[in-house]
């Protein structure tokens, strides 16, 4: 009897979770002393990869849609029987609701099936190599002018759309960073997102930066962390020059605030001015 209780005691804590708690729209770390090859939470499955240590490790993304509550992520075999669990709670989260002034001819935009099919089958890719490592570095020194998750409207009409990344203030013509090494999947302009580069990053993580004036790599291409991918612009549906970028796990787009450390641009107006 002792001897099951502490087998069920160790099996629980087998796999673990980093954070226990999370705000909508995060990414939570998962991690196993054992060969489990995916994770579940609710309708939410994502894969895992086997550690040289003979654990397995991946990324649990929480929607921005996800309902706050108690849940347990439980973690499972090839054939689908269930190693271990863990639990986690998504914390109830508020968005700001933002309105962004766009010209009639810039709100006019709109994407065609193929750029959402060619999105989609970004979003929906997991490769098996981790080219990534932690930290990331950010793509431009710019503080956020807009965070991740706020309810967009433009022109003042509600879009029924979240913002699916986050805007640095920059001017247009500054280097864009790969913010981690990864494989060139998408480099073209788009309608609405204007010119694009999309990043695979391995094992889940992948990242889009948008509005991009020029894009200095092709599909295909290998970078480095750091590399210069582009220039910031305005093109697509941008009222002016900024970088929208965009991290996506495991085909959830993610707070990218929680994966690189930036100053919000409204903290930096109230500091005292040194000049
Ligand atoms: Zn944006």
């Amino acid at each position: 009897m002792l001897y099951a209780m502490l087998a069920a005691s160790a099996s629980a804590q087998q796999c673990t979770v980093k954070p226990a708690a999370i705000s909508l729209g995060q990414t939570v770390r998962l991690a196993c002393r054992i060969p489990a090859t995916s994770a579940k939470l609710n309708a939410r499955t994502v894969r895992l990869f086997p550690q040289s240590n003979g654990g397995s490790q991946g990324l649990m993304p929480i929607a921005v849609a996800d309902t706050p509550g108690a849940y347990e992520i439980d973690f499972l075999a090839d054939d689908g029987a269930k190693l271990a669990f863990a639990k986690l709670t998504i914390r109830a989260t508020r968005f700001p609701t933002q309105n962004v002034v766009l010209a009639p001819q810039i709100e006019a935009l709109h994407s065609t099936p193929e750029d959402i099919a060619t999105l989609t089958e970004f979003r929906n890719t997991v490769s098996d190599v981790k080219y990534w490592e932690d930290p990331l570095t950010a793509p431009v020194p710019g503080c956020v002018l807009s965070p991740f998750g706020v309810k967009r409207l433009h022109n003042g009409q509600p879009t029924g759309e979240f913002h699916a990344g986050i805007d640095q203030r920059s001017p247009a013509g500054r280097p864009i960073h790969a913010v981690a090494a990864g494989t060139v999947k998408i480099a073209q302009p788009f309608a609405v997102l204007g010119g694009t580069v999309a990043i695979d990053h391995g094992q889940g993580l992948e990242t889009m930066y948008l509005h991009m004036s020029k894009l200095l790599v092709a599909p295909g291409a290998r970078v480095k962390k750091g590399e210069v991918i582009g220039y910031v612009g305005a093109t697509g549906r941008a009222n002016g020059p900024h970088l929208h970028w965009v991290v996506d796990v495991n085909g959830v787009p993610v707070n990218p605030q929680q994966w690189v450390t930036l100053n919000s641009c409204s903290s930096e107006k109230t500091k005292p001015a040194t000049k």
